[in-house]
């Protein structure tokens, strides 16, 4: 059969080879296999399905929540000769029902439908009279509430595909699943020993880097200067930021716009259709910009604070190199800029189940921030994705700075923290290694304990910079909710009982676009 796939695939693509994972997912899905495959966007899931409804007899079912999708897949799966249809509500009764009865006959190979429409008794009744191979189901993170767009209409999937009379093959697409939410969706749709696949997260065309500790208007307009001739997104996290931001660049002279949703349609597409042609270069933008520009040239994306999760950081960094051409993504990180997050996630909507996963998540996004590891890896590896080797050009791979050994360093915030019996955040614990006078300090006795004063020669800043990076290395950790509290994780004790040492690397900055570094 995987003689034929790949026939097809020149046949009726004109691709010579498959890219990495489509032909393992393929191979599973034919092999008879219940498959979960999370592939990002662009990442040709489309195929995935595809291929296997032209190989299996029947029908293949496949359902997807965006009509503009299913109108396009459907035109170019015609075009090519294969027969496809829709079901969707922009379709009128007639058409509605001319659908139905072709779909009965059996003459299509793929029948498109939205989740909703699985709940018509009409569809109810056709699926009994067709013969239904394969269920595919685009955008799968749907069916779960840890998911980031939850729809209650996939959590019928599941039921209805179980009433079936013979229960298809079922295979799940998504571009976003965090193994929690691969995991609730393997289980919410009933999958029978699924084959789950990670695959194509890494983007070999971008170098990664998080930039800690400058000044960020100076940096930025070095930046810049290295960079006249290109184009490039900066997102904020905050509509009043990128208005600053903007209006600072446009001082300067550059030819910079800006996007958010306090703008007006009307300015807003106009902007975006002069960034497109190459009129403005610079995007100062949140993340209302995005949806829907496929720029392929965007050469930098930087974000001047970090956003709230690692999915939407890689999913707008992503934006740069479309082209496969070398680009930048660089992260400003500041710890307070954590607090802003934390902000926006408090005051949000969602219940208190979704802000503390949105809360874990932004540890995680935190902990991007201050890693030393490769951070390719770190954001392939947070996908599900495991077998990808350093990339060799992120700020930290790049990072030839000496470690500087602070286990002493280490010894006396740990053994702090661990005094503090898991009370107190993280400004607290930075208030009693500097010896602070602070009233509610004070008031809670915390001066009287050994570990006061002992980091009293650096700033308070730093004492809760050296907290927060003993968290993102895993030896601390922050409790969930409005308050988070640190505490000593497992890791702490080997430190404690000085059996393990603490290096540290401090920081380079990014790159120039001509290679040396920039100033810090
Ligand atoms: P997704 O649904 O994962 O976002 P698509 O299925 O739309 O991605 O595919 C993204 C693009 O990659 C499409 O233009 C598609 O034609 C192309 N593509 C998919 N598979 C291959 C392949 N094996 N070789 C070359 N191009 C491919
Ligand atoms: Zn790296």
């Amino acid at each position: 059969m995987m003689q034929n796939a790949k026939q097809l695939l020149k046949k009726i693509y004109g691709y010579d080879s498959f890219r990495k994972g489509q032909e393992n997912i393929i191979e599973g899905i034919l092999n008879g296999s219940d498959t979960l495959a999370i592939l990002p966007t662009g990442g040709g899931k489309s195929i995935c399905y595809q291929l296997p409804a032209m190989l299996l007899p029947g029908t293949t079912l496949v359902i997807s929540p965006l009509i503009s999708l299913m109108k396009d897949q459907v035109d170019s799966l015609t075009r090519v000769g294969v027969p496809a249809a829709f079901l969707n509500s922009s379709l009128s009764a007639a058409e509605y029902r001319e659908v139905l009865r072709s779909a009965r006959n059996g003459d299509y190979k793929l029948l498109y439908a939205a989740p909703e429409r699985l709940d018509a008794p009409m569809f109810q009744t056709l699926s009994e009279s067709m013969q239904i191979p394969l269920i595919a189901i685009d955008e799968a993170h749907c069916v779960s509430q840890w998911g980031h767009d939850f729809r209650p209409s996939y959590r019928q999937l599941a039921g209805w595909i179980n009433r079936l009379e013979q229960r298809p093959l079922v295979a799940a697409f998504t571009a976003t699943a965090t193994s929690d939410v691969a995991d609730d969706i393997e289980q919410v749709l009933g999958l029978r020993s699924p084959r789950r696949f990670v695959t194509g997260f890494a983007r070999p065309n971008l170098s990664l880097s998080v930039v800690t500790g400058v000044d960020k208007k100076r940096f930025l307009t070095q930046f810049l200067s290295d960079r006249k001739e290109q184009s490039g997104i900066i997102y904020t996290a905050t509509r009043k930021e990128a208005e600053e931001v903007c209006s600072q660049l446009q001082k300067a002279g550059l030819e910079a716009g800006k996007y958010h949703g306090g703008l007006s349609d009307a300015e807003r597409a106009e902007t975006q259709e002069r960034f497109r042609f190459d009129d403005i270069r610079i995007m100062v933008a949140t993340n209302a910009f995005g949806m829907g520009i496929d720029k392929p040239n965007v050469r930098y994306v930087l974000h001047w604070q970090m956003p709230g999760d690692l999915e939407s950081y890689y999913q707008e960094a992503g934006r740069a190199g479309r082209d496969g051409e070398e680009s930048q993504c660089v992260l400003l990180f500041e710890p307070a800029d954590m607090q802003v997050q934390r902000f926006l996630i408090e005051q949000g909507s969602g219940d208190e189940d979704r802000k503390s996963v949105q809360m874990s998540k932004l540890h995680m996004m935190m902990n991007y921030s201050r890693t030393q590891r490769c951070l390719q890896q770190f954001i392939v590896d947070y996908f599900g994705e495991s077998d990808v080797e350093p990339c060799g050009k992120c700020s930290c791979c790049q990072d030839k700075s000496e470690p500087v050994n602070r286990t002493e360093d280490a010894k006396m915030a740990l053994s702090c923290v661990g005094r503090m019996k898991g009370r107190f955040g993280v400004t607290m614990a930075a208030k009693v290694l500097k010896g602070s006078r602070d009233k509610r300090l004070l008031e809670f006795g915390l001066d009287r304990l050994t570990t006061y004063g002992l980091m009293r020669h650096l700033p308070e800043k730093e004492i809760a910079d050296w907290l927060y990076w003993l968290v993102a290395e895993g030896y601390l950790r922050l409790s969930e909710g409005q308050y988070p509290v640190v505490s000593l994780t497992a890791n702490a004790l080997p430190v404690l009982e000085g059996k393990q040492e603490i290096m540290q690397r401090v920081r380079a900055s990014v790159r120039k676009s001509g290679g040396e570094a920039a100033g810090g």
